[in-house]
């Protein structure tokens, strides 16, 4: 290829990687969704995404520095597996004992509504489902920066030096349970379906590793709707009156609402991380918010003597 040519490739991957990968996303977990094994062929298609990401990170990458690797990757795993794998577990739980979990959850399915319009197109129940649940992970997310209790948890995520699609899911598991909490529980009292949830966790996967990943892409109108790649890196940024905005997780609705949304016409800032220190290994890293020298490390604080 002609380096005219490769230009070209380049120019045309960084307008269609965002749209590519939501899109065709989302039309493989439809049919993921109708087949036999629905998780397992959603799970399939997510790994699929992420491989691809990972390629066009090499390819067309925002930041040439964000390819080298910070000892951190283990870490980002096994943090993404254990918040992953929790919910996963209380769900085999449930298939395991279903005494257990029917005599666990009786008092809250008797205290679910029938309000959910599941006579809609799945299309605009999964939409109403998105702006349900983002007015809680917005709050989520915004508390987890404006409340230092809360961010003791969150600071976990916002210590990466760099962003890439493998750093998507490293959660401290406090801090994304209380985003489950705020997000999911109003759609289950409201008597959303089983199927409006996994098409929440299909949109909030793909947006995920979108908004993480280390591509020069071009998301134009989409920075308007979704949170995009180049909203979230301002919300890593470490100058934090460019970082406290844009918590929307999948769109940006309540950023514009409530005066957060923030998308300067310059590129986005690659000076990312926090002033605090983030343990090194992975249990210290999950024990760190519950001590008190932990927690003045996270804050950037000096140990208190004696
Ligand atoms: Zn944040
Ligand atoms: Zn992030």
């Amino acid at each position: 290829m002609t380096s005219k040519a490769a230009a070209a490739a380049k120019y045309i991957l960084a307008y269609l990687s965002w749209p590519l990968v939501f899109f065709f996303g989302l039309t493989g977990a439809y049919f993921g969704f109708a087949s036999a094994h629905p998780m397992v062929a959603f799970a399939a298609i997510y790994a699929g995404a992420v491989l691809l990401l990972f390629l066009v990170e090499r390819i067309i990458p925002y930041e040439e520095r964000w390819l080298q690797a910070d000892g951190e990757t283990a870490n980002d795993i096994a943090h993404t597996v254990l918040t992953k794998g929790l919910v996963e577990l209380a769900a085999l739980a449930g298939v395991i004992f279903p005494m257990f979990a029917a005599a666990l959850l009786q008092p809250i399915a008797a205290m679910q509504f029938s309000l959910w319009p599941s006579s809609w197109p799945m299309l605009f129940q999964a939409s109403l489902a998105v702006i349900i649940a983002e007015f809680g992970l917005y709050w989520a997310h915004r508390i987890a920066h404006e409340r230092l209790f809360f961010w003791r948890f969150h600071a976990l995520h916002h210590s990466v030096t760099r962003l890439w699609v493998i750093n998507t899911g490293r959660f401290h598991v406090i801090d994304s349970l209380f985003k489950i909490a705020l997000s999911q529980i109003p759609l289950y009292l409201l008597g959303a379906p089983l199927q409006v949830f996994w098409w929440l966790g299909a949109v909030t996967a793909f947006i995920g590793i979108l908004t993480h990943c280390n591509v020069d892409m071009r998301t134009g109108l989409f920075d308007f709707v979704f949170s995009t790649p180049r909203l979230h890196r301002w919300h890593h940024s470490k100058d934090l009156r460019e970082g406290n905005t844009n918590y929307g997780e999948n769109v940006v609705l309540f950023d514009q609402l409530f005066g957060t949304y923030f998308n300067p016409d310059r590129p986005s800032s690659t000076d990312i991380g926090i002033k605090g220190q983030i343990a090194p290994g992975f249990v210290s890293q999950l024990t760190q918010p519950f001590t008190k020298d932990g927690v003045r490390q996270i804050l950037g604080l000096k140990p208190k003597r004696g």
